[in-house]
């Protein structure tokens, strides 16, 4: 379980979470919607511990994981992220990437690595990608191996920011299909998205950012179907 608890930040003097609260219980899959620059990418980098909240705290199954004394690496290997940007070495096949985290920071031999990275690849729809390189497969698919890489440390949680905004319209539904294949299993998510029809699909709550707090924390059918607050609505309006 991931507890969200009065989180801030700025940059300068731009605030961008304030006061930021929700929880993810385990198994559930969240989205945080919101217009561009409301906060999302920036609350998923502060949960992975890659940029440091001004104050509140974040807490992962009832530790305080923003505590002062925390070790970032532990963290992250219990917090996957994928981001917008696919990201994969580009001089690495698709299975060194993959292998590259647990070997080098998990200590786990590359035999075991390797059979384990292409049990997923081969599950995304990859198998037959494992030896090629970055830019000789399409987006879609550099995606998918980016989430496998991130699923390699078996995270209790994965964070994906707008992980189908930089992708090809027809690449899109391979990359959700991912995702709600990965939601069925019961794995933990917190999603940054635009895709408002997918978020309806797949998410168990939807929470909607507005001046760096959450506005408006329901079930999709709810938050799409009859907002409670006439920003969400406007929002909502202009997304459709
Ligand atoms: P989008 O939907 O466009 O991805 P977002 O909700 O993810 O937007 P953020 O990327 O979190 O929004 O940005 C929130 C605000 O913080 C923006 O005004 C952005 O310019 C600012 N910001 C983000 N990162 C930094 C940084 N490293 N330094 C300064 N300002 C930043
Ligand atoms: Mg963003």
């Amino acid at each position: 379980k991931l507890e969200i608890r009065d989180v801030h930040k700025s940059y300068g003097d731009k605030v961008v979470l304030a006061g930021m609260s929700f929880d993810v219980e385990e198994h559930e899959v969240v989205c945080l919607i919101g217009p561009s620059g409301s906060g999302k990418s920036t609350l998923l980098r502060c949960i992975d511990l890659l940029d440091p909240l001004d104050s509140g705290s974040i807490h992962l199954d009832g530790v305080d994981i923003t505590a002062k004394n925390t070790d970032a690496n532990a963290v992250r290997r219990r917090v996957g992220i994928v981001f917008q940007s696919y990201n994969l070495f580009p001089h690495m096949s698709v299975l060194d990437n993959c292998t590259l985290g647990p070997r080098r920071a998990l200590g786990v031999d590359r035999k075991t690595a390797e059979a384990k990275a292409r049990e997923l690849l081969e599950r995304f729809g990859l198998g037959e990608k494992v030896e090629e390189y970055p830019n000789r497969i399409s987006g879609g698919q550099n995606q998918r191996a980016a989430i496998v890489r991130a699923l390699m440390a078996d995270p209790e949680i994965l964070l994906l920011d707008e992980v189908t905004s930089a992708l090809d319209p027809e690449l899109v539904g391979e990359v959700l299909g991912v995702i709600r294949e990965l939601a069925g299993r019961g794995m933990t998510m917190l999603l940054a998205t635009h895709e408002m029809g997918f978020a309806r699909d797949v998410a168990d709550r939807v929470c909607f950012l507005h001046e760096g707090r959450v506005l408006e924390d329901a079930a999709p059918n709810d938050l799409f179907g009859s907002p409670e607050h006439e920003r969400t609505a406007q929002f909502l309006r202009r997304v459709r």
